[in-house]
């Protein structure tokens, strides 16, 4: 190849097909897709429906300006989704991906503001978190390593911790440190003052960032609260976790998470288009009101993506993936801990549904990260692409700098078999880095 992709990588193989959880490459090697990408492929590859339905929506009719049209896919797909989203009477601003979807969240809950006469604009965001990898999304994530060479342009939104059960920071640890968690939040709020704060923006079950985090059940209850109290817009980032993720059409709906606002990509079109969601409950979109949001991209509302978006929910349903990922998921987490619950070098094994993560520790007992500098997590992704598996990495989970951590985001399509597989390729990928 000629070498004029702008640089992702030298050397990488060229991949062909997909089928399932399975990809191929040009010389004819199998990997097993651990991670769906980047968690992105729900409904497994190689599904010729969603090609054929891209390809219908196409020649019908590809291209509409939003601001002219909408279309019959565009209306069935915001119906359908408003059917099975966690945000009452939803109203679904379709975008490109995740990054788009959380610009245009952040705009909504600034123009629900305006709206009412406030002049809010602080968004709070969480410790460890990643948003996506525009300026706004940046500024509100808080990965050092990605925001470093872009200091000069960020600094308009403030952070919190995140609920961290391996490492976690409340003094009051275990029995109330998602009410803890949502008192530091307050004590924020109070800090910059109610009447500048916009929004809170958190993925309800930590993704890539932090590796599969599970909130306490009191954390999301008390956070709402608190949140609401103050005037404050909940933002849950579901880009991760939507659309079956976690063994639920969405994480919220684990906590009984209700948010304002809510953004997801990835899993709404697996991977087939590039889709992403910007979702308001219907009391926000009301007091926006149609014209004060200022606000557009060329290929929002795209007639094909929602076609896309609608193909793949029907797949999830018909196949009833969202209970596959439940099962499996289970089955993944007992397979994982069965080959590396006592490896001297993993330190936590957590998840829900098929979101699962192993942190890599140089020490069990102290907890102690790997310097990134060893360079841990990509050895093992090395070594696993090799012996052909495909993991994710998460890599800077301690304190945004140092850690290693695998996430595991398989298609929710994966066989009772390929879970197996699965565990035991990481475990000799884990072993072949890190002798037990
Ligand atoms: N939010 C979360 C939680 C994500 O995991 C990601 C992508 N990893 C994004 C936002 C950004 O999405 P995209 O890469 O599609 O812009």
């Amino acid at each position: 190849m000629g070498g004029h992709v702008f640089a992702r990588g030298r050397d990488l193989p060229v991949a062909v097909r997909g089928q399932g959880c399975e990809i191929v490459d040009a010389d004819g090697r199998t990997y097993l897709d651990g991670s769906g990408g980047a968690i992105v492929v729900g409904i497994g590859h190689g599904v010729a429906e969603i090609g054929a339905a891209i390809a219908a929506q196409s020649a019908d009719l590809a291209y509409a300006h939003g601001s002219a049209f909408t279309g019959t896919a565009l209306e069935e797909y915001a119906d359908r989704l408003a059917g099975i989203l966690p945000v009452p009477d939803a109203r679904v601003y379709p975008v490109s991906g995740g990054s788009e979807a959380v610009e245009t969240a952040l705009k909504m809950a600034r123009a629900y503001h305006l709206a009412r006469g406030e002049d809010r604009h602080i968004v709070i965001g969480r410790s460890g978190s990643y948003h996506g990898n525009t300026r706004g999304a940046l500024d509100v994530g808080s990965r050092d390593g990605l925001r470093a060479p872009y200091l000069p342009w960020l600094g308009q939104a403030a952070h919190t911790g995140t609920p961290y059960e391996y490492r976690c920071a409340s003094p009051v640890h275990p029995q109330a440190c998602g009410q803890w968690h949502a008192t530091q939040l307050e004590s924020l709020i109070e800090q910059l003052g109610p009447q500048r704060v916009a929004a809170f923006i958190a993925e309800p079950v930590s993704g890539a960032a932090l590796g599969a985090c599970v909130p306490p059940q009191d954390y999301w209850p008390a956070v709402q609260e608190v949140c609401a109290r103050h005037g404050v817009l909940v933002v849950a980032d579901e880009v991760m976790t939507g659309f079956g993720r976690t063994g639920t059409w969405f994480a919220s709906e684990h906590f009984g998470l209700v948010p304002d606002l809510l953004v997801a990509a990835k899993g709404a079109a697996s991977g087939y288009w590039p889709l992403g969601l910007a979702v308001a409950s219907g009391a926000v979109h009301d007091t926006i009101g149609e014209a004060s949001l200022t606000h557009g991209f060329t290929y929002s509302h795209h007639h094909v993506g929602a076609a896309a978006g609608l193909a793949v929910l029907d797949y999830l349903t018909e196949h009833e993936l969202v209970t596959a990922s439940a099962v499996r998921g289970d089955q993944l987490g007992a397979a994982l801990q069965a080959r590396l619950g006592e490896h001297p070098h993993v330190g936590d094994i957590r998840g829900l549904g098929l979101l699962r993560a192993v942190e890599l520790v140089v020490n069990r007992d102290t907890r102690t990260p790997f310097p990134r500098s060893e360079r841990v997590t990509e050895r093992v992704l090395a070594a696993g692409k090799a012996a052909g598996v495909l993991i994710y990495p998460g890599t800077g989970c301690a304190d945004g700098t140092d850690g290693d951590l695998l996430v595991l985001g398989p298609p929710l399509v994966i066989t009772s078999e390929q879970v197996e597989r699965l565990a035991d390729l990481v475990a000799t990928a884990v072993g072949e880095v890190l002798p037990a």
